[in-house]
């Protein structure tokens, strides 16, 4: 799968608290042109391979830039589900251009909310996970605390039933 989402929504934190101490691998190097392994984690009913799309979250708007979120975008499509992190209570422009990517690809999309324990309130969590839901085909919009490790296994099986 595919972790995507703006600088600071937390993805690094997600996949260590995903990973924990499953990891196999972990670097900062490319393993293919097209995407990097960040890790892997090893289950007893599946092997989840998380990769990260180098390009895709460079915005701007040169013809080189173009070029590369369109090599991104399609990268994308040989994945078995994309999981598109955002922060709670919090969209912004950088959020809706890495949505954009996504429409032009066929591949499942999991929304996960995450930063769900700065919410004073959790019912505030309801408006935008039916607002997300309606914004796009999402296969599943997720809620979790990477910080805290809340709801990660919810969205490990999430992403075990788009397999
Ligand atoms: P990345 O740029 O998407 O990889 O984001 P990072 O994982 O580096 O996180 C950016 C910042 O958000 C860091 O200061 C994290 O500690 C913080 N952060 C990540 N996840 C959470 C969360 O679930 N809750 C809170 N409160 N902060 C978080
Ligand atoms: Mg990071």
């Amino acid at each position: 799968m595919a972790l995507v989402g703006r600088p600071n929504v937390g993805k690094s934190t997600l996949l260590n608290a995903l990973l924990g101490q499953k990891i196999s691998i972990a670097t900062r190097k490319p393993q293919t042109t097209r995407h990097r392994i960040l890790g892997i984690h090893q289950r007893d009913d599946a092997q989840i391979v998380y990769v990260d799309t180098p390009g895709l979250h460079e915005g701007g708007k040169t013809a080189m830039n173009r070029y590369m979120n369109d090599a991104a975008g399609s990268a994308l499509s040989d994945v078995d589900v994309v999981v598109f992190l955002i922060e709670a209570g919090r969209w912004t422009e950088a959020d809706e251009q890495v949505l954009r990517r996504l429409q032009a690809i066929d591949t499942p999309v999991i929304a996960v909310i995450n930063k769900a324990d700065r919410l004073r309130d959790k019912n505030q969590l309801l408006p935008e996970i039916e607002l997300m839901s309606k914004r796009f085909g999402f296969a599943a919009v997720v809620p979790v605390s990477a910080l805290k490790s809340d709801n990660l296994q919810a969205l490990e099986g999430s992403l075990i039933e788009q397999l």
